[in-house]
C-alpha cells in the first residue's frame, strides 16, 4: 500500500476541488488532490462561466447586481426554504470569486445572462478560440490544474477514492486506489470531498429524486459522478441535504442539432399528452421552471406545437428567444434538420399534413389538441390569451399546413446536494453537529436551491462549485493548523 500524508487532501480534482486545492496551498498547506479521472476539471469542462458579483468587469460595464441585491433575490426565489447562512457565504465569497480567477490566469468574455429579465452575473469563459462557447470553462479548468500543479498540489489522476478514514470523532484521511487496484492511503489533517454529485448513477437518482433515466429524464451524464463522495460522507456519519436534479428540458439528444433544438424552444403552443396548454409559453426561456411544468404532467411529456407560417417567420424574421450556448438567430431549412435528427433514429419530432394526423404521431389525445388548437387560434385572433396572459406578441395561430410538433422531457445538468454542510462548509452529522476534519463543497453539498435551481441569476452551481471550494479550502487549513497547535 502507498502511504502518503498532507495537511489537506482533497477528493477530487474537479471544479470544487480544484478551487479548494489552490485556496489551500495558497494558505501554505501540503496538498494532495485524489481525482478518479485520467484528467482534471470533472464537469467544469462541459461549462460556459461562472456567477460572480461585484466583479471588476461587471464594475466596468455599471453591472449588478450587489452582493446584497443578489442575497435578497437568492433568498426570496428560494422562500427561505434554504440555509441563508450558507448562502450568504457564498454570495459573500464569489463578490472575489471572479477577480480571483483572474489572477490565477482565467480570462473572461463578459458577464451575460441567460434569458430576458434574468441578472448579469454569468461571467464567461474566455476559451482557447478567444470568444466564450459550450464547453469553453474547459480553458478556466485547465488554468487551474496548471496553478495548482506551479502551487505544490499533489494531483493523482486515476485514483478514485473508496472511503474516508475515521479515528473517534475525526475524519484523518481517506482511502483510495490507483489505477492498477493498489491501495493508497493519505492521511491528512483534513479532508474535502467534492466528486461532483450523482449525475451518472442512475440508481442513485432513481432512489432519492423519483426520475428514472432514460424514461422520464435525459439529463446529461457526466462519466464518473457516480455519488462516490456522497456516499463516502454518509458511510462516515454525514446528515443527507436535500437532493434533486439540477432540473431543465428538452427533446431528448435534441442538442446534437442545436438550430433545430432551439427552434422547438421558442414561445409557440406547449400541451401536454390530453392536448392541453399547461403553462404560459413565455416563460419558456427559464428552463427550470419549464422543466418543473412538464415534470407534473402526465408522464412528464409535452410537446411544443407550430404551423407553416409560424416556421417562414422563424426563418425569415427570426427566433423570439436566443439561446447564449448555441445563439442561433434563425432557422434555415427546417425540414432537412428534422430528416437529419431521424436518421439518427429519434422519433420525437413530427410533421403531418393535419393536426389530427399530427395528434396520432405524437400521441396526443386528438380531441383535446383540436379543442385547444380552436381556443389558442381564438386567443391569438383577440391578441389576449385569457389562460395564462402570454404575451400577445407570442400569440401566433395554426393554421396553416404542414403542422410541427416535438417531444420535450424533463433535462437536467447534473444531480444537486447528499451532503450536509455548514456555511464554514463543515460535513454535518444526524445531530447537526460538525464532524471534525470533514469538509464538503460544490454538487455534492448543494442544496441552496431548494426546489428550483435560481436560474435569474445564472452560472450558480459553478459559482457555487468555484466559492465553497475556496471556503473549504481556509477552513480546513485553519482546521490542520489547529491540530498542530
Ligand atoms: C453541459 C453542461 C454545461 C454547464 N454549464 C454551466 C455553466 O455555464 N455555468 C454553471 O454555473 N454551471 C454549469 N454547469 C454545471 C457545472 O459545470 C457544475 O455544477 C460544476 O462544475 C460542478 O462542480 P463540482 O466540483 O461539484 O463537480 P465536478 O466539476 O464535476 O468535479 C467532480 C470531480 O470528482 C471526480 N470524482 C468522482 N468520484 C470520485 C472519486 N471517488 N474519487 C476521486 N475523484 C472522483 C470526477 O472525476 C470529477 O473530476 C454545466 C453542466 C453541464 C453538464
Amino acid at each position: 500500500m502507498t502511504k502518503l500524508e498532507a495537511d489537506v487532501a482533497v477528493v477530487a480534482a474537479g471544479t470544487a476541488g480544484l478551487c479548494a486545492a489552490i485556496t489551500a496551498a495558497q494558505a501554505g498547506a501540503s496538498v494532495i488532490a485524489l481525482e478518479k479521472g485520467a484528467t482534471a476539471g470533472g464537469t467544469g469542462n462541459m461549462g460556459m462561466g461562472p456567477f460572480g458579483v461585484e466583479s471588476r468587469l461587471q464594475k466596468l460595464k455599471q453591472m449588478g447586481p450587489t452582493r446584497d441585491e443578489a442575497f435578497k433575490m437568492f433568498m426570496d426565489y428560494t422562500h427561505w426554504r434554504v440555509d441563508a447562512r450558507l448562502v450568504r457565504a457564498y454570495i459573500d465569497k464569489a463578490a472575489t470569486g471572479i477577480d480571483w480567477l483572474e489572477s490565477l490566469g482565467v480570462d473572461f468574455v463578459e458577464p451575460t445572462t441567460y434569458f430576458p429579465g434574468g441578472q448579469y452575473t454569468w461571467h464567461l469563459v474566455r476559451s482557447d478560440n478567444g470568444e466564450a462557447a459550450p464547453a469553453g470553462a474547459a480553458t478556466m479548468m485547465r488554468v487551474l490544474t496548471e496553478r495548482a500543479k506551479e502551487l505544490g498540489v499533489h494531483i493523482l489522476l486515476q485514483t478514485p477514492a473508496k472511503r474516508l478514514l475515521r479515528e473517534g470523532d475525526r475524519v484523518v484521511g481517506v482511502l483510495a486506489e490507483d489505477r492498477d487496484g493498489e491501495p493508497v492511503e493519505v492521511r491528512a489533517g483534513a479532508v474535502i470531498v467534492a466528486t461532483g454529485g450523482f449525475g451518472d448513477n442512475p440508481d442513485m437518482i432513481k432512489k432519492h429524486t423519483g426520475y428514472v433515466w432514460g424514461e422520464d429524464l435525459h439529463s446529461f451524464r457526466i462519466p464518473g459522478m457516480e455519488g462516490d463522495g456522497v456516499r463516502m460522507a454518509w458511510e462516515a456519519g454525514a446528515a443527507r441535504g436535500e437532493m434533486t436534479m439540477e432540473l431543465i428540458f428538452g427533446i431528448p439528444n435534441g442538442d446534437m442539432i442545436p438550430e433545430m433544438h432551439e427552434t422547438f424552444r421558442q414561445p409557440h403552443l406547449m400541451v401536454n399528452l390530453d392536448g392541453e396548454r399547461f403553462m404560459d409559453e413565455g416563460v419558456m426561456p427559464n428552463t427550470t421552471f419549464t422543466g418543473n411544468a412538464i415534470a407534473i404532467q402526465r408522464e412528464r411529456t409535452a410537446f411544443l406545437l407550430f404551423d407553416d407560417t409560424v416556421k417562414r417567420h422563424m426563418q425569415t424574421v427570426g427566433f423570439d428567444f436566443i439561446h447564449v450556448p448555441f445563439p442561433h438567430m434563425k432557422v434555415g431549412d427546417l425540414d432537412a434538420l428534422i430528416a437529419g435528427f431521424r436518421a439518427h433514429g429519434s422519433n420525437d419530432v413530427h410533421t403531418a399534413a393535419t393536426l389530427e394526423e399530427l395528434a396520432d404521431l405524437a400521441g396526443i389525445d386528438r380531441d383535446g389538441l383540436l379543442r385547444t388548437v380552436d381556443e389558442y387560434n381564438a386567443a391569438c385572433v383577440r391578441g389576449h390569451d385569457p389562460l395564462f396572459a402570454k404575451d400577445h406578441r407570442f400569440l401566433r395561430p395554426l393554421l396553416s399546413p404542414p403542422y410541427y410538433a416535438a417531444r420535450h422531457l424533463p433535462g437536467a445538468y447534473g444531480s444537486l446536494g447528499g451532503i450536509k454542510i455548514d456555511h464554514r462548509t463543515q460535513v454535518l452529522d444526524k445531530a447537526r453537529r460538525p464532524i471534525p476534519g470533514l469538509y464538503a463543497a460544490g454538487t455534492d453539498a448543494n442544496s441552496i436551491y431548494g426546489d428550483s435551481y435560481v436560474f435569474i441569476l445564472p452560472g450558480n452551481t459553478m459559482g457555487f462549485a468555484i466559492n465553497s471550494g475556496r471556503i473549504a479550502g481556509e477552513e480546513a487549513v485553519a482546521y490542520a493548523e489547529s491540530l498542530k497547535g
